[in-house]
């Protein structure tokens, strides 16, 4: 990092332009803390390593969801996740217009679709990861993107839906067990060639998730007395993506981590920090508009509740493909938006919230709906509530966006 770039970033917060300006922003705020430094080294080399290590080793690697259980059962299979989602922080307006232009996407359709696309596409002809792991849970158009990039070379297996509705439990629910099973193991031949899975690999994985969520639920109590030791961006990127998908390397990530609660523990509770802390819940993914993130700092907010809190483990006692399938219909990302609803409501009780923010996409029906009956019901109970609708940041973030979160933090302030 140049020294000069970071120190203009951090004089003057407004010039940053690109996610990855944030993220040198980031290390240089965060510069009393190695283990941050370590975590945010992680993010923003995550795919690069990946692609380097997969051209110069050979060391085999694939694009897939970045949902909890799909990095892990890759990992099982001796292969390096790449969460797709996250390519769109390495995109450009010139992703977006290659979309639009060359592959004809609606202009409103949702960016995270179109920033995927674009980067893909810079891919094509070159020596690199070919393969991508996808499902038909997800959108219209990705089923669109992936449709227009299997022509394009990409090899694509789309393995069926994982939705679980709100009443489904007994004996529909194990016919849908029985069906994930199959499912994971047509996933294994894809990838493997081989109709089986190495269960003492995929046992080895249930432990460091476990161990892993364990660690991550302890570092969020921590941020309870810490609120502002780790800002917003750096406690998203580590809890959504790193415990997601490790940015590619479990080891150095769990380490981070394990450094990460050692510098809580040692860091005296300042009582100023609990009496001016708004605690602020995420009801959003990883929104890659990280200029709201950096809005909910400055405005003296703190997220430390999250939609994607880390709540419940795998069952190690079943037989692992069992254990899986059972872990995939128990996550809230596996159908109904009750399960979302449950988790946030957890989070807002746990922390005795002030406010909520719900973040998704422009252009995506799919959690518009969703957002609006969590708003209403949050409302409903006294929850302030803040709908935001953004894009994929390609360029400085969007000035309205982030009026609107500043003013709201300020409003939770104000009525503290
Ligand atoms: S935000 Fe919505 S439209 Fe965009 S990729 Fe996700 S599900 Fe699809």
């Amino acid at each position: 990092m140049s020294l000069n770039l970071a120190e203009e970033l951090v004089d003057n917060p407004d010039s940053i332009v690109t996610q990855h300006d944030y993220i040198l922003y980031s290390k240089t705020t965060h510069s009393y803390s190695p283990a941050c430094l370590k975590l945010l080294d992680l993010l923003d080399y995550y795919v690069p390593k990946i692609e380097r290590a997969y051209v110069e080793e050979g060391k085999p690697a694939l694009f897939c969801n970045t949902y909890n259980w799909e990095p892990l059962f890759v990992y099982a299979l001796g292969y390096t996740p790449i969460g797709y989602t996250e390519m769109g922080r390495y995109s450009d307006r010139e992703d977006m217009q290659v979309s639009e232009d060359h592959y004809q996407f609606p202009v409103e359709t949702c960016s995270m679709v179109k920033c995927v696309v674009g980067q893909l596409h810079k891919r094509i002809g070159a020596f690199t990861i070919k393969r991508i792991l996808t499902n038909s849970t997800g959108c219209e158009p990705f089923n669109l993107a992936w449709e227009i990039m299997r022509k394009q070379g990409y090899e694509v297996f789309a393995y069926e839906t994982t939705y679980r509705g709100p009443t489904v439990t007994g004996e529909r629910l194990e016919k849908l067990v029985k069906f994930m099973i199959e499912q994971l193991l047509d996933i294994a031949e894809w990838v493997t060639g081989e109709r089986k899975v190495d269960e003492e690999a995929l046992r080895e994985e249930f432990r460091r998730k476990n161990r892993l969520m364990k660690k991550l639920k302890k570092l969020l109590e921590l941020r309870v007395t810490h609120p502002f030791y780790v800002k917003s961006l750096a406690t998203i990127m580590f809890l959504n993506v790193g415990l997601s998908n490790y940015f590619g390397r479990p080891k150095e990530y769990e380490e981070g981590i394990d450094l990460l609660i050692e510098e809580l523990e040692n860091e005296p509770v300042n009582p100023d920090d609990l009496k001016r802390v708004i605690p602020i819940i995420w009801g959003g993914g990883t929104g890659q508009e990280f200029g709201v993130y950096e809005a909910i700092d400055q405005a003296g907010g703190s997220l430390l509740g999250f939609r994607d809190a880390p709540f419940r483990l795998v069952n190690e006692d079943l037989p692992p493909l069992e254990a899986m399938a059972r872990y995939v219909y128990g996550n809230a990302r596996a159908g109904a938006g009750v399960y979302t609803r449950e988790v946030l409501e957890s989070e807002y009780n746990r922390l005795g919230a002030r406010g909520m923010i719900l973040y998704g996409y422009i252009g995506c029906s799919y959690s518009s709906v969703d957002r609006e009956m969590f708003r209403r019901y949050f409302h409903e109970k006294g929850l302030p509530c803040l709908n935001l609708e953004g894009s994929f940041q390609v360029g400085a973030p969007h000035g309205q966006l982030l009026t609107r979160v500043k003013a709201f933090v300020e409003m939770l302030t104000s009525t503290h």
